[in-house]
C-alpha cells in the first residue's frame, strides 16, 4: 500500500498513463546498463484521490532495470 507523501492518505496504484493521440502504446521507462543494453518496463502510476498527487513507478517484481 502506497501512502501519499503530501496528505498521507492511501493512494490508488491501479493507474497508468496513456497518450490519447496514440492510445494503443503504453509508456515505457528505458534504462541502459553499463554494456549499453536497453532494459524497459511499462510506466505505472499511483494517484491520491484526496489531494490529486500522482507518482510514477515501474513494477520491480516483474521488470528488472538494474
Ligand atoms: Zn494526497
Amino acid at each position: 500500500m502506497r501512502k501519499c507523501p503530501i496528505c498521507h492518505k492511501e493512494m490508488h496504484e491501479d493507474a497508468y498513463l496513456i497518450n490519447k493521440a496514440n492510445f494503443l502504446n503504453d509508456l515505457y521507462i528505458v534504462r541502459r546498463d553499463e554494456s549499453f543494453v536497453k532494459h524497459e518496463a511499462p510506466v505505472e502510476a499511483a494517484l491520491c484521490p484526496h489531494c490529486g498527487h500522482i507518482e510514477l513507478f515501474y513494477n520491480p517484481i516483474k521488470y528488472h532495470l538494474n
